[in-house]
């Protein structure tokens, strides 16, 4: 994203609407965007309604105001001038816009936002079998952000572990190769965001997957919030809720898909499938 300085009137309207604090007022007074910090998430550009005041009279009438203390400020959700351009973006860094702004699908699943249904749509996808566990790992938050070199870091943990990733999900179509987790270097220094990594393995391995990833959060330069999902069996329950009590989380069904959907595959649970 990019202010034009044309336009720009540093009424600094802007600068709160960013979710990850990357637009300031520089010393001569126009709004800046840090380019290392934004994540082309175009919440400014879409956030602010636009007027197309023109500028320089708009700055005269600013500077004569304040010299008698006083001052002229436009509605707080508008950008009075227009000033804001979106960049031609150009890979990798095309990679921001996709993972941060929730209109852009992505092209690796067309869908929007993080790229993926979860586990929401486990009834209907049948990602997650009775027997296994999902895990969604989701790397950063607004205002942290998150580094593909720091998910590369995960990814590859979790390939140690033995998980096996989604396909059907943007950060395991950024793999080399989903066998050993590694992303492609060239997206490193691209920052989102956040993102989810998908992943299931079965459920006597919950405890050894949680554990590595409590070992390796606090290393990373980002924030962690791990999902665990299960298919509950014939009666409704399932082994999940124990597993976790007993490593000592406070478990509880934080969503339940219903079955309500239209099956996209039959659902087997023969003793082959289990095993
Ligand atoms: S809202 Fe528009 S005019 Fe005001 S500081 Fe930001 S870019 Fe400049
Ligand atoms: S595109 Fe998003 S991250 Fe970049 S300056 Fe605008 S609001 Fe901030």
């Amino acid at each position: 994203m990019k202010i034009d300085r044309k336009k720009c009137v540093g009424c600094a309207n802007c600068s709160p609407v960013c979710p990850m604090g990357a637009i300031y007022i520089d010393e001569n007074g126009f709004a800046e965007i840090n380019e290392e910090a934004c994540v082309e998430c175009h919440t400014c550009y879409r956030g602010l309604s636009v007027e197309s005041l023109p500028p320089w009279p708009v700055r005269y009438i600013r500077r004569l105001l304040a010299a008698v203390n006083l001052r002229f400020q436009p509605e707080l959700d508008i950008c009075p001038t227009g000033a804001f351009a979106p960049n031609e973006l150009s890979w990798p860094r095309t990679i921001r816009r996709a993972f941060s702004d929730p209109q852009v699908p992505h092209e690796s699943t067309n869908l929007a936002g993080r790229g993926t249904a979860e586990a929401k749509t486990n009834d209907v996808t049948n990602r997650i079998k009775e027997g296994e566990a999902g895990f969604v790992v989701e790397l950063g938050r607004p205002g942290v952000g998150v580094y593909f070199k720091e998910v590369d870091r995960v990814t590859q943990k979790l390939a140690e572990m033995g998980v096996a990733f989604e396909k059907e999900n943007p950060v395991t179509h950024l793999m080399n190769d989903p066998d050993n987790g590694r992303i492609r270097e060239d997206v490193f220094g691209e920052k989102v965001l956040s993102c989810i990594i998908e992943s299931k393995i079965r459920l006597n391995k919950v405890p050894d997957i949680l554990g590595a990833i409590k070992e390796l959060a606090p290393s990373l330069d980002t924030v962690v919030s791990i999902g665990v999902s299960t298919r509950c069996d014939i009666s409704g329950d399932d082994p999940l809720r124990e597993i976790l009590q007993d490593l000592g989380y406070d478990a509880w069904r934080a969503k339940i898909n219903l079955g309500m959907g239209r099956y996209a595959e039959p659902i087997s649970n023969t003793e082959e499938e289990k095993s």
